[in-house]
């Protein structure tokens, strides 16, 4: 197994966390509903994909159906 010969030093510990960013994620506006969604999943509140139902998730959101 690979071992470091050197100990990293705080400066480049800190250059190398200095390009460490968070992203935001990539949004998009349901077609269906208008909800705003990740792109290429299905919508959480209505459960349609690219216009389809793909989810028995119905128009009104029933979390407790059981
Ligand atoms: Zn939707």
């Amino acid at each position: 197994m690979a071992v470091p010969k050197k100990r990293t030093g705080k400066s480049a510990q800190g250059h190398r966390r200095a390009n460490w960013k968070g992203s935001v994620p990539e949004t998009t506006i349901c077609t269906n509903c208008g909800a705003t969604i990740l792109t290429h999943t299905v919508c959480t509140e209505c459960g349609t994909y690219k216009g389809k139902q793909v989810s028995k998730k119905a128009s009104k959101p029933e979390n407790k159906a059981e």
